[in-house]
Parts: structure tokens; C-alpha cells; sequence
């Protein structure tokens, strides 16, 4: 590659890394959709304790080939194996999570109480045979058409974000997780690129504006990142953008204490 293409690229990606043109007055940067996703995903593999490793394709209705086709639907929907929980997972208003989210959610409980929000916490860690059961509840019939209309909001077991105990789904007491969007909670949520979960280590699980993630976008649904991630952003693309040394002073622009150390998970499976 030419010196001068790799200049330009590393220009591309100064522009395009997160909030650094927009760090002043904000404690957060901003983040599209797909750096949303992209956030989870560098937390899963990166930062997040207490996962094990993704199981494979688990059973769904008991007929294999019906099973085959609703796999190669999901996966075509964007779904992906997920790693699920360990042991040691805490209760919280009667829901099961990892007890970093159950801390978040107790910290944003008290401010959304604080400001007139009454959104709960309804689900939060799921097994996979949990879901499983919920799945087969849903499908009714065994068309491609019917497939594909559960899985724009169901996840096939062994594939939901739930199973690593990290995401939170909100809604009213007496409310659906459909009306949750229209809710002045959500748009309290949502302000100022979610700056209010954000600064509970949460960003959205299912962001709008990205496609090709699993089910339709769930404005309901949070993920527990950590606050240092949600603050910094994914670290390589900072540091390819501007080598090591910048990466330093950037990181210390817009995260202040700097990252959490990486510590390599075990449910990888690496020495
Ligand atoms: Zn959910």
C-alpha cells in the first residue's frame, strides 16, 4: 500500500472515530447504532467477566430439518451464537443479572425515580433453554413467512444477548415492551445520544438504524458495557488512528482515569 493511501485512511478514521469532534460539553461521546453494536461486541470479547463460551446450535422444535431452516433464517437475520452467564449472578427487583448490571440498574433506578420515571426492569438473564421455550411460543406454524415473523422479535436459543446476563429490557408496570418507545421514559433514556445510561455503564442493545442485527430494533432493551467503555470507545480504533502514544492523550481527553485494563476472558478458551 502507498504511503500516501495509508495517510488518507488514517485521516478516514480520525474523522469517523466517535465524539472526538464532539467530546466539549459532553461527558460521553456519541455513538451511531453500529458503534453501539460494535461497543457490546468489543465487551463481550474484551472486558465482560463471568461469560463461558457459546454452546453451538441448541435444539428448537425437535424436528431437524424444521430446526435446520430456522437456523440458516436466523443466522441470514443476523443472529449470532452468544456466550452465556457463569454462576454468581445477583437478583434485583425479583430479576436475575450479572451484578455489574445489577448495580447499573440500581443507580439508574434511583435517578429515573429522582426525575418522575417509573419504567421496571422486567427480564434480564435467560437460559438458553428458557429460551427456547419462549421461541417455540411464539412460532405458530412452520412457513418460512412464519419463521421470519418470530424471529423479528425472538431470538433462537443459544443466540439471545439475555444468556450473558448483561441485558436489561424496560417497560412499564402495566405496559408492552411495543409501547416502551412512545414512553417519555424512553425519551429521557434516549436523550443527548443516551447520555443518562451511558452514564450507568448502559448503552442500547438494539439500536435503530442498523441492519442486519437479529431482531428489528428494541428501543426497550439495554446492555451493561461499563462506564469506562461507554466513555472511551473502542480503543483500536483510537490507536489506529493515531498510534499509541496519541492514543494516550485522546484517551485522557475523553476518559479521564483512561481504560480499564483488558483482561482476556475465559470463556475463550486461550493459555
Ligand atoms: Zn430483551
Amino acid at each position: 500500500m502507498s504511503r500516501l493511501l495509508w495517510l488518507l485512511m488514517v485521516w478516514a478514521m480520525v474523522l469517523v472515530a466517535p465524539g472526538v469532534a464532539s467530546a466539549e460539553g459532553h461527558a460521553f461521546p456519541e455513538y451511531t447504532g453500529e458503534e453501539f453494536v460494535a461497543l457490546y461486541d468489543y465487551a463481550v470479547a474484551n472486558t465482560l467477566p463471568n461469560l463461558e463460551a457459546p454452546n453451538g446450535r441448541y435444539p428448537i422444535t425437535g424436528n431437524d430439518d424444521l430446526d435446520e431452516r430456522i437456523w440458516e433464517a436466523a443466522f441470514s437475520r443476523g443472529y449470532v451464537l452468544r456466550p452465556t452467564a457463569g454462576d454468581d449472578l445477583n437478583r434485583a427487583d425479583g430479576v436475575v443479572m450479572q451484578p455489574q448490571a445489577a448495580a447499573a440498574w440500581k443507580g439508574l433506578k434511583t435517578q429515573a425515580r429522582a426525575a418522575g420515571m417509573y419504567f421496571i426492569v422486567s427480564s434480564a438473564y435467560r437460559s438458553p433453554a428458557a429460551q427456547r421455550t419462549q421461541f417455540n411460543s411464539k412460532l405458530s406454524g412452520t412457513s418460512d413467512t412464519a419463521i421470519d415473523a418470530t424471529l423479528t422479535w425472538y431470538s433462537v436459543p443459544g443466540t439471545s444477548k439475555h444468556h450473558a446476563g448483561y441485558a436489561l429490557d424496560f417497560r412499564y408496570r402495566s405496559g408492552t415492551f411495543g409501547g416502551f418507545r412512545a414512553t417519555p421514559d424512553y425519551r429521557w433514556l434516549k436523550d443527548d445520544n443516551f447520555a443518562v445510561p451511558k452514564s450507568h455503564g448502559l448503552i442500547p442493545s438494539y439500536p435503530d438504524d442498523v441492519d442486519n442485527q437479529g431482531p428489528n430494533p428494541e428501543p426497550w432493551e439495554f446492555v451493561w458495557v461499563g462506564t469506562s467503555l461507554a466513555a472511551c470507545g473502542l480503543p483500536q480504533v483510537v490507536a489506529a488512528a493515531h498510534g499509541p502514544a496519541a492514543a494516550i492523550s485522546v484517551d485522557l481527553h475523553r476518559c479521564p482515569g483512561g481504560m480499564e485494563p483488558v483482561a482476556t476472558p475465559a470463556w475463550l478458551g486461550l493459555p
